[in-house]
C-alpha cells in the first residue's frame, strides 16, 4: 500500500467515524427527547388521573355531606320512636283498645309521611353496631298477643307493607280464645310480623325471685322458639316492671334488648334492657299521633 492509498483510507475511516458519531449523537438526542416526551405525557396523564380521582372524591364527599344534610341517614346519637299498641279493637272506655279505623289512620300517616318500619333486630343492629337506619325509622309493637292483632291489625300492616312486633304471653297461646294461637303466630312470623316474649304469665317481674324471673324469661323464649323455629331475643316487661335481678336475668336468658312501658323515644343510653316506647292509645287522634312522632323534645324530657 502506497502513502496516497493510506491517506485515502485514513480520511475515509475518519469520515465514517465522524458521520457515524454524528448519527449516533442525533439518535441518542432524539431518544432522549422522545423519552422525555413520553415521561411528560405520562406525568400529565397521571396528574389528570389524580385530578379526576380527587374530583370523584370531592363529589363523593359532597354526596355524603348532602345525604347527611338531607337527613337520609342518622347515627346512634339519634332517637327512634318504638310505638306501643295493645289491642286493635273497639271497647267503650278502654283506651288500650285502639279501634282498627284509628289504627289504619295512624298507619296511613306513617306511609304518607315517608316513615320506614324497621324490625327490632334492625333496631338492635343500629343500637349495638351503629348500622345506619333510615332517618324516619319507626318500630311498631303490640303487647300481650290479642287475637285482634291477627284479625284487625295484621291485614292493615300487610296492606301497607309494614313490619311489626308482637310481644306475646306464652301461657295464653292455644289456651285463651281472646289471644293468638300457634297457627296465627306462625303465619304472621313468616310474613313480616316478628313474635317476641312478654313472659309466660304476664308476670310482675319485680315481685319474683331472681330464679323465678329467669324461669319465665327462659321458658317463654324456649316455647316460642319451638313453635316458630327462629331465635327469640327480645322482650317487653309486663306493666314495664323490673328490678336489678331482671337486668341480670334477661342477659343470662339470652335476650339482646328489652323494653319498658316508660313513654319516650328509644335511645341507647336508656340501657339496652330498659328501652322506652311511645304509648299509643284510643285517645290519640292522628294529630296527637303526629305530635308523638315529630316532637323529640317532648319525648326526650319524659
Ligand atoms: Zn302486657
Amino acid at each position: 500500500m502506497n502513502k496516497k492509498s493510506l491517506k485515502i483510507l485514513i480520511v475515509s475511516l475518519m469520515t465514517f467515524i465522524i458521520f457515524f458519531g454524528i448519527y449516533n449523537i442525533k439518535k441518542i438526542k432524539s431518544l432522549r427527547t422522545s423519552n422525555n416526551l413520553s415521561y411528560n405525557e405520562n406525568y400529565k396523564s397521571n396528574i389528570k388521573y389524580e385530578n379526576e380521582n380527587s374530583i370523584e372524591k370531592v363529589k363523593a364527599n359532597k354526596i355524603t355531606k348532602d345525604r347527611q344534610f338531607a337527613g337520609d341517614i342518622i347515627y346512634n346519637t339519634s332517637y327512634v320512636p318504638v310505638l306501643m299498641y295493645h289491642s286493635i279493637d273497639y271497647e267503650k272506655g278502654n283506651e288500650l283498645r285502639v279501634p282498627k279505623e284509628l289504627f289504619k289512620k295512624h298507619m296511613q300517616y306513617l306511609k304518607d309521611n315517608g316513615y320506614t318500619t324497621i324490625t327490632i333486630n334492625e333496631l338492635y343492629k343500629f343500637i349495638n353496631d351503629n348500622k345506619p337506619i333510615p332517618r324516619k325509622s319507626v318500630v311498631i309493637t303490640f303487647d300481650d298477643g290479642y287475637k285482634d292483632n291477627y284479625i284487625n291489625a295484621y291485614p292493615i300492616l300487610k296492606e301497607f307493607g309494614f313490619k311489626a312486633t308482637i310481644f306475646v304471653i306464652t301461657s295464653n297461646i292455644d289456651k285463651d280464645k281472646r289471644c293468638l294461637n300457634s297457627d296465627e303466630i306462625k303465619e304472621m312470623s313468616k310474613n313480616g310480623i316478628d313474635i317476641e316474649s312478654h313472659t309466660v304469665n304476664h308476670d310482675k317481674l319485680n315481685e319474683l325471685s331472681y330464679n323465678k324471673q329467669l324461669q319465665t324469661l327462659k321458658n317463654s323464649k324456649g316455647f316460642l322458639e319451638g313453635i316458630l323455629n327462629k331465635k327469640v331475643e327480645y322482650i317487653a316487661y309486663p306493666y314495664g316492671l323490673y328490678n336489678v335481678d331482671t337486668l341480670n336475668a334477661v342477659k343470662t336468658a339470652g335476650y339482646k334488648l328489652a323494653f319498658v312501658t316508660k313513654s319516650g323515644w328509644c335511645i341507647k343510653n336508656q340501657g339496652i334492657y330498659t328501652l322506652h316506647r311511645v304509648y299509643i292509645s284510643a285517645n290519640h287522634t292522628v294529630n296527637e299521633f303526629k305530635r308523638r312522632l315529630t316532637n323529640p323534645e317532648y319525648y326526650k324530657s319524659k
